[in-house]
């Protein structure tokens, strides 16, 4: 497997500058210019007034001088000739200053002494000649260069061109790029409903049991766009060999530069992609089978290990080709860090990287434990006012405040964007940076200083989208969303509940730089019903008494995060007035229930929760507590002590369980229940009597600053 940064340099080597074409400047936004552009005439073309005034001689002021006519813009003053002394003109800013005058006053600066036919003006001071008047070419002088080979065409360019009266762009071609998603599970979300079948057509085609719709596609044409690509949508490429074939020579014929494709390059029996680029398949009747090569077939990376990258060549052209994973957000990631460097190559750009600037984490990072991770992440700036600045450095006359080195403190903080699993791809959603996090083990500590690439142009517009992301309580329960297990945010009293699919946060104004938000996220494996927090609080029990442990440890997710619902609740009606903020409850969902997927979800989970509470999973909670120890670093005795009691009480007496406690205790460590990573504490909760292990190892915690926590759980 090679690294990225070799996978980068692979692609680009293949990545050919395309060749030069003449377009119109104002379709040009966005090409990289071929050659340096001159001026063919100078601004301004006349001397131009600077001001609304009179335009004099020099020589005649100070004085009373006789008005003889007015230059406004567009409409010069008819006299070009010698003019009697003592005159003046009226003038407008931009006209053309009389070649008699030389100078401009102001029309703050003059009296007028009589009006009607016979104007006379009053001029005070003397002017040197030149005075609020700009010389032919002062702005751009004949023959300046004004753009040079190598520039991005943007709008500032645009209007420079045309105010030079430059029609034409010598410009690199854009490249042609063609888009298909593979997958015999895909629909067109934007394909309309069969009329003759049972579909509406106002709705997006149903998704039958199994299928999905297809996101990658839509996505990677609008990061095509605007990367500057002219696009071509191939659609959805069924999972077969001649289908896929099929496609392929298609986007070859079309012309395109580059294909990209997604999905069918991983280890699956169906995913033929890489077989097919290899011509490795003979087709009936088809003797034009695609051949190709692949230059690298997995990168070590994370998103996007099985990253696919190839050439096919025609007569005339190679083409390019990237096989990007299935899961949207390595889609989105290996196309940001390999497509869009090898279209800038193509298009020109002098450098093709996304450019890369440092950040300060805002939190601890946990580290994967076999690849880099390029982890995507929100900014937040320093405040930087010009008060900030001169404070901070000598404001005389010539010291520049630029160029003071402000320290650190300047640098952005990163912040994740929440739970990192290459399927979620709302953790894509206001990403700025793309942090390149080295492999682990252990973690990036907060206020670390760590290098990050920036993956999105407009930072104002994302700070914008940032400024959304932070969440307020939501009241009333919504809807639970049906099919998806997503609970119904319900907030009851003070305690909210939200999944964590983002990082979450108590209040808009007490969130500080890096500071975890108050969230307490319950892991579980099993889709929980939309609960209904305000009758849950008016009961006296919580259902955990009703709910018995299962075989399999299911059904003890609500228990658990019923009981957390109410702790918090508790909490934060009885909270100390001095701690900042109120508690929220967080929902999270393993991919399965076993100790590895678990202990995956709570490494993830820690990155934006203070508490992370595993519900109990496998028989007797066994996993669970299994996956506490696997996915954290440090324990916590004093809770884990108590949390083993719980678990304790229901084990006690049966043999069978009491085997499988000795089994955790054995992978576990006895006594496990509590552990801390990435500044987190997680505890895996016993099968029942959730809420009083959760009361008696958590409720303190809820109403002490975070810093006083160690002494109360050690
Ligand atoms: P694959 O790389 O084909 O094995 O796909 C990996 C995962 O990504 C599977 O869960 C796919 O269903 C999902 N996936 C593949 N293509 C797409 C797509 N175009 N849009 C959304 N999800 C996709
Ligand atoms: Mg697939």
């Amino acid at each position: 497997m090679i690294s990225m940064p070799e996978a980068i340099d692979m692609v680009l080597s293949r990545a050919p500058v395309l060749p030069v074409e003449s377009v119109p400047f104002r379709d040009a936004i966005g090409r990289v210019l071929a050659s340096d552009v001159f001026s063919p005439r100078p601004h301004p073309p006349f001397p131009a007034s600077i001001m609304d005034g009179y335009a004099v001689r020099s020589v005649d002021c100070p004085g009373t001088l006789r008005v003889v006519g007015a230059s406004r813009a567009g409409a010069p003053h008819d006299t070009h000739g010698s003019v009697e002394s003592g005159t003046a003109v009226y003038i407008t800013t931009g006209a053309p200053v009389p070649c008699w005058a030389d100078a401009v006053v102001p029309v703050e600066r003059i009296v007028t002494l009589k009006e009607n036919t016979n104007v006379q003006i009053k001029v005070d001071a003397s002017y040197k000649p030149g005075t609020n008047v700009r010389a032919v070419g002062s702005d751009i002088a004949l023959h300046e260069t004004l753009l040079f080979s190598g520039d991005v065409i943007g709008p500032h360019e645009l209007g420079i061109a045309a105010l030079a009266g430059i029609r034409n762009a010598e410009t690199h071609a854009s490249p042609r790029l063609a888009v298909l998603s593979t997958g015999d599970e895909l629909v067109d979300p934007f394909s309309f409903g069969d009329v003759s079948g049972d579909d509406d057509e106002n709705e997006p085609k149903r998704v039958a049991s199994g299928s999905i719709y297809d996101a990658n596609r839509h996505m990677l044409l609008a990061m095509a766009v605007e990367a500057g690509c002219v696009t071509t949508d191939l659609g959805i490429v069924k999972d077969d060999p001649l289908a896929l074939a099929c496609a392929i020579q298609n986007a070859v014929l079309t012309g395109a530069d580059i294909i990209v494709a997604s999905g069918g390059v991983s280890e699956g029996d169906k995913d033929y992609l890489k077989q097919v680029l290899l011509g490795e398949f003979s087709f009936d009747g088809q003797p034009d089978t695609v051949k190709g090569a692949i230059h690298f077939g997995r990168v070590l990376m994370k998103p996007g290990k099985p990253l696919t990258f190839g050439e096919i060549k025609t007569n005339t052209k190679t083409v390019l080709l990237f096989g990007l994973p299935g899961n949207p957000v390595s889609a989105a990631v290996t196309f940001a860090l390999c497509v869009k460097p090898a279209v800038r190559r193509m298009s020109g750009y002098l450098n093709p990287h996304p450019p890369r600037i440092h950040a300060v984490l805002g939190h601890d990072i946990v580290l994967d434990h076999e690849r880099p991770e390029y982890h995507r992440a929100v900014l937040h700036w320093p405040e930087g006012t010009v008060r900030d600045v001169q404070d901070k450095v000598d404001m005389t006359l010539g010291n520049c405040p630029y160029q003071v080195n402000l320290g650190t403190e300047n640098l952005p903080t990163a912040i994740s964007t929440g739970r990192q699993i290459s399927s979620r791809l709302t953790s894509m959603k206001g990403a700025e940076v793309l942090l390149e996090l080295p492999k682990g083990p252990g973690f990036c500590g907060k206020d670390t200083r760590v290098s990050a690439l920036l993956i999105r142009g407009e930072l104002g517009v994302s700070r914008e989208m940032h400024m959304g992301r932070v969440r307020p309580v939501v009241t009333p329960a919504a809807a639970p969303t049906a099919n998806h297990g997503v609970l119904g945010a319900a907030v009851a009293k003070t305690a909210g509940v939200t999944r964590n699919d983002s990082s979450c946060d108590s209040g808009k104004t007490r969130r500080r730089h890096g500071e975890k938000p108050k969230v307490i996220t319950v892991v579980m494996h099993e889709m929980v019903p939309a609960l209904n927090v305000d009758e849950l609080l008016e009961e006296s029990t919580i259902p955990d008494g009703e709910r018995r442990v299962t075989d399999d440890g299911n059904d003890d997710g609500f228990a658990v995060l019923s009981a957390a619902i109410r702790v918090v609740a508790e909490s934060n009606e009885t909270s100390n007035s001095n701690i900042e903020g109120t508690w929220q409850v967080s929902q999270v969902f393993a991919e399965s229930g076993t100790s590895a997927s678990l202990a995956t979800t709570i490494r993830h989970a820690a990155c934006t929760s203070q508490i992370v509470l595993v519900a109990p999973s496998g028989p007797a909670g066994v996993s669970s507590q299994a996956a506490v120890v696997v996915g954290t670093d440090l324990g916590f005795p004093g809770l884990a002590d108590r949390m083993r009691h719980g678990i304790e009480g229901v084990v006690s007496g049966d043999d069978k369980e009491l085997n499988l406690k000795e089994l955790a205790d054995k992978h576990a460590g006895a006594g496990v229940g509590a552990g801390q990573v990435a500044g987190c504490v997680v505890l895996s909760v016993p099968p029942r009597n959730a809420y009083h292990a959760i009361k008696s190892g958590v409720q303190r915690m809820l109403v002490v600053p975070r810093e006083k926590w160690e002494g109360l759980v050690l």
